[in-house]
């Protein structure tokens, strides 16, 4: 099956590295797609699979804001996005999100395609690989639909190489994706 003129190679990418308009309000840099970093993916042709935005999915595309939190800094509404994705109830919906990509791992490596890796936001408190947020700054460690997607990987045994970016920093976003797509 599937010999035709696919490559039979896939990569998880975080939504909003083709949509920035899911992003938290005041942290997009492009008007729709990272353009350096979509335009390699395209031209790369792996298969993308564009992951849902968990934060989109679980708080809303403005994350449930009130009139007083809507003119904070970024800084503040990305720890009030951490404490929120803590919640038992969102936590649930984001495991659900990381199953629906979980399971399309499975499809594709039981049909023998290779998933490549995925490319992740660094400092985000939900798609951050290597650093995620906290206490109104960067730190180390990955964002909770990432630790959902690892947990949800390791069970079935499955390791899928990571990279985090900021596709304000393009130069430097693109040597990650190309370091990836290089295996
Ligand atoms: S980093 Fe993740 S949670 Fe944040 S906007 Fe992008 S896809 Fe959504």
């Amino acid at each position: 099956m599937f010999q035709d003129q696919r490559s039979k190679k896939v990569i998880l990418v975080a939504h909003c590295i083709f949509n920035q308009n899911a992003k938290m309000d005041k942290t997009a840099f492009y008007p729709g797609a990272a353009t350096p970093v979509a335009e390699l993916l395209v031209r790369s042709g792996v298969g993308v699979i564009q992951m849902p935005c968990p934060e989109l999915g679980c708080l809303g595309l403005d994350r449930g804001v009130n009139a007083e939190e809507a003119d904070q800094p970024f800084e503040k509404g990305n720890t009030r996005v951490v404490g929120l994705m803590k919640r038992d109830d969102v936590n649930s919906r984001c495991q659900i999100l990381a199953d629906s990509v979980i399971c399309q791992v499975e499809e594709y490596r039981k049909h023998g395609f290779t998933v490549v890796g995925l490319i992740g936001v660094s400092r985000s408190p939900s798609c951050g690989v290597d650093t995620t947020w906290g206490d109104d700054r960067e730190i180390p460690g990955n964002g909770a639909f990432i630790r959902a997607l690892q947990e949800g990987l390791a069970q079935i045994d499955v390791t899928i190489p990571m990279a985090g970016i900021k596709v304000q920093e393009p130069e430097k976003a693109v040597r990650s994706v190309q370091s990836i797509l290089d295996g």
